[in-house]
């Protein structure tokens, strides 16, 4: 008998249901905004990724601490752990995981910012007894099912009197990012996966339709989401990767890379 597994994408490393053999193409990478690599579309399992890669916890302020995956799998973003959420995804799960998350009192929620993100959700929420919250508005990139996940709708998500879900759409209509009033020493951080991507030199952000393939968004998108971005309030930004952190005067930022973004689509048009 061959043994099921759930396979996971090498790509996005989106988490499949389990099945003897791997699916035949992951949906998420298939999309114009994500990519299959040049080598074909390439599988592996939890069991592998066990064996070739481990965790890393770090805390990165008092009360977050962040998850990521060494050496780096698929897109290579770190989950962030505050207060019981769990903010975006990666797909290992292990012992040292299993030890982080019990320290820290468990998980309650696990919320994420877009479905290149979902990665091992399912899992990680089976694991950890927790629901999964989605935006519904990308329901159909869920890749796994499960009656843990939770969809919710409309612009605004309150989760805990510090935690809330504010969907800016942009880069995927449902595309989320999370507000932490206590953070930043209680000057409010934002999580905001790639939604509100933090840039190289940290003091600047930007906004894509497709980050791999260097597909912009329309003026008009960036207009209206940094128009929701400015009634937050934040000092700081944590994006999807460790060093991608704006760490002060984050909303002042956002206005002005909005602005720089919007000069940039005027000029091509001169
Ligand atoms: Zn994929
Ligand atoms: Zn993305």
């Amino acid at each position: 008998m061959v043994k099921a597994n759930t396979h996971f994408c090498v790509t996005c490393g989106a988490q499949f249901p389990p099945a003897a053999a791997a699916p035949e193409a992951c949906p998420i990478c298939s999309d114009e905004r994500q990519y299959i690599g040049h080598e074909g579309q390439q599988w592996t399992t939890l069991a592998e990724l066990r064996a070739r890669h481990r965790a890393r916890i770090e805390e990165v302020e008092p009360g977050l601490v962040g998850i990521g995956i060494e050496p780096s799998f698929a897109i290579g973003q770190r989950a962030l752990l505050v207060e019981h959420l769990l903010w975006d995804c990666i797909p290992l799960v292990d012992d040292a995981i299993d030890a982080a998350i019990e320290a820290a009192g468990g998980i309650g929620t696990i919320a994420i910012s877009h479905p290149h993100y979902y990665t091992g959700m399912v899992e990680w929420a089976a694991r950890f007894e927790a629901r999964v919250l989605l935006h519904e508005r990308d329901r159909e990139w869920i890749t796994r099912s499960s009656a843990r996940i939770e969809l919710w709708s409309g612009d605004r998500c309150r989760i805990s009197e510090n935690l809330e879900l504010v969907r800016l759409g942009g880069h995927f209509p449902g595309g989320t990012v999370c507000l932490w009033r206590a953070g930043a020493a209680g000057r409010g951080a934002l999580l905001s996966g790639d939604i509100v991507q933090v840039v190289s030199d940290r003091d600047w952000v930007s906004f894509m339709w497709s980050y791999p393939n260097l597909v912009p968004l329309p003026g008009a998108e960036v207009e209206r989401i940094a128009a929701v971005v400015a009634t937050l309030e934040f000092d700081r930004i944590y994006g999807a990767w460790w060093d991608r952190v704006v760490a002060a005067d984050a909303k002042v930022k956002v206005a002005r890379s909005a602005a720089r973004y919007l000069d940039a689509l005027r000029r091509v048009r001169e």
